[in-house]
């Protein structure tokens, strides 16, 4: 979803006057691709810094945990005494960093530790997949470098998958554009008392920020001026990941709670399709630029070394267990999908968007996906993903505007998806969405052209964390989507999270908003409810909470 028009040539001299060590990592076309890649792979070479070298405080972007398992969780952080070097203020070396998982606070009971090395070539960030731990158990973790402590965070593992659970929290969270606002809601998301948040996507934007931070107008915080462009090489995307991580707010969120992420577009660049950039850059050089994103992402995330990319790939979509009351399923509708039909945007009658032959998982991931439904043993069946699945007209005409950009640009695979659910019996099906900005609860109708067709499960779109500013409770356009879709239950336009609980028979689905975003300080609260029931699934609304 486009936030505001893309940087042009105009946007050349700033290029010029910010970025002159930025050549050495323009664009490489054919075989320069492969090359460029192999440059990714850590060496062994360089030499273990001292540690007395370390001079300030290298914690400057946080802590975070997340992939939760029966026994393991991943930790992560990234030595950068300073934020806006390109390479974080840190030497050309390997840096020892230690890091300890604790059953309290104040870390008396040491379960598991060791040592990590933090390597240059991956811009000295630590992802450590602690291994041997109990499950459905709150842990605290915290890394050393040099002299300096890290934060303490806090994470959970997940329950076996055969242990049963009565009821299980999480929250949903998207979007978060920097110079739209402050991050007011992830501060408040850090209070709440979830088991684990989804991260659906737009972690990071691509738009130009400005001094002050756009909507921010923070003057206490100066940002530099290369944050005027596009990100497409490696050092831009990392630096783009040091501005959103050294966010306070941010760090707070990831800190309580482990994240299970996945990515959407402006990770990349706005409504890009696998290797198709929505700028038309030739497909060698958005290859290129589609690498960078992935790797600076990776390098951000605390996310294992199988989804780590191999040049512009990576497995980012996944299933996890939460006992027998939880499966999820992550996907990734943006590596894989066919170019956006009838030239993107919002279209009425595209028959191209019905075409058997386009895609939006790929073959690879809609086959996992099926299957795994297919064979699911779990009491309710999660999908954490990026774009629209419901049918969205977004006007009153016959036939109404559809985002070409969403599911509804990709109609042959959700039918796949749905037939898939109603043959295989698949119960409790649930999807949390991103990308809108804008709250719905929706029910997911086995036909979307018959409106009196079963209810198949729920989809819960949760707004953004800051992009598109302040907001409002509700639109013209949010009126006419209401009347167009009988399928909506609710929508509203204002900031937040979505906080859902599960227990064996019913989802309670809390839409938490905050009334501004571009000043600090909002207090949250429950703008509405929505319960669905698993044997009988249509949302319902109920007293907020
Ligand atoms: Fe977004
Ligand atoms: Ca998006």
């Amino acid at each position: 979803m486009s936030l505001s028009p893309k940087l042009t040539n105009a946007d050349d001299e700033v290029r010029q006057a910010v970025s002159g060590s930025r050549r050495r990592f323009l664009t490489f076309t054919g075989a320069a691709v492969a090359a460029a890649f192999g440059t990714n792979l850590p060496g062994t070479s360089k030499a273990l810094a001292d540690e007395a070298s370390l001079r300030s405080d290298p914690f400057t972007l946080g802590i975070a945990s997340g992939d939760p398992l029966p026994d393991s969780v991943v930790l992560w952080t990234r030595l950068a005494p300073q934020v806006f070097d390109p390479v974080g203020g840190m030497p050309d070396k390997r840096f020892a960093v230690s890091w300890q998982v604790a059953k309290d606070e104040r870390f008396a009971k040491v379960v598991r530790e060791g040592a990590a090395t933090a390597r240059p070539e991956y811009l000295h960030s630590v992802h450590v997949d602690v291994r041997g731990l109990e499950p459905d158990r709150q842990y605290f973790y915290r890394f050393r470098a040099g002299r300096y402590l890290s934060p303490v965070g806090r994470t959970r593992t997940a329950p076996q998958p055969s242990a049963s659970r009565s009821s299980l929290r999480f929250a949903v969270a998207s979007c978060q554009a920097y110079s739209d606002g402050y991050y007011t809601a992830l501060r408040h998301l850090a209070d709440e008392d979830v088991d684990v948040v989804f991260f659906l996507g737009d972690y990071i934007y691509e738009n130009a920020v400005n001094s002050v931070g756009g909507n921010r107008n923070d003057t206490s915080f100066v940002v530099p001026d290369i944050f005027q462009i596009a990100p497409d090489t490696l050092d831009l995307y990392r630096l783009r990941y040091s501005l959103y991580k050294a966010d306070p707010d941010l760090q707070a969120a990831h800190a309580a709670f482990p994240w299970v992420v996945t990515w959407d577009d402006h990770e990349v660049e706005d409504n890009y399709a696998d290797r198709f950039s929505s700028g038309n850059k030739p497909v060698d050089d958005f290859l290129v630029q589609r690498a960078n994103a992935y790797r600076a992402y990776w390098e951000h995330m605390p996310l294992r070394p199988l989804q780590e990319p191999a040049g512009p790939d990576a497995r980012l979509y996944r299933e996890f267990r939460f006992g027998d009351l939880l499966q999820v399923n992550v996907l990734d509708t943006r590596q894989y999908r066919s170019d956006q039909a009838c030239g993107d945007g919002a279209k009425a009658g595209c028959t191209a968007a019905g075409d058997p032959a386009r895609t939006i998982l790929g073959e690879a991931q809609r086959s996992w996906l099926l299957d795994s439904l297919g064979t699911s043993t779990a009491r309710w069946n999660l999908l954490a993903q990026q774009v629209f699945m419901a049918r969205r007209a977004t006007s009153l005409t016959n036939p109404p505007l559809l985002a070409m950009d969403a599911w509804d640009g990709y109609t042959a695979d959700r039918q796949r998806l749905f037939d898939t659910i109603v043959e295989r019996d698949v119960k409790g099906l649930v999807v949390i969405t991103g990308d809108t900005h804008t709250n719905y609860a929706c029910d997911l109708k086995q036909n979307f052209d018959d409106e009196g067709s079963p209810t198949i499960g729920v989809e819960i779109m949760g707004t953004s964390i800051s992009s598109v500013g302040n907001g409002s409770d509700t639109t013209d356009w949010l009126g006419v989507e209401m009347q167009a879709n009988p399928h909506f239950k609710f929508n509203n336009f204002q900031r937040g999270y979505v906080r859902c609980e599960l227990d064996r028979d019913h989802l309670r689905t809390d839409f938490r908003v905050v009334p501004y975003v571009t000043s600090r300080g909002a207090p949250i609260s429950t703008r509405a409810t929505y319960l669905s029931v698993r044997d009988n699934p249509g949302f319902q609304a109920a007293d907020p909470r």
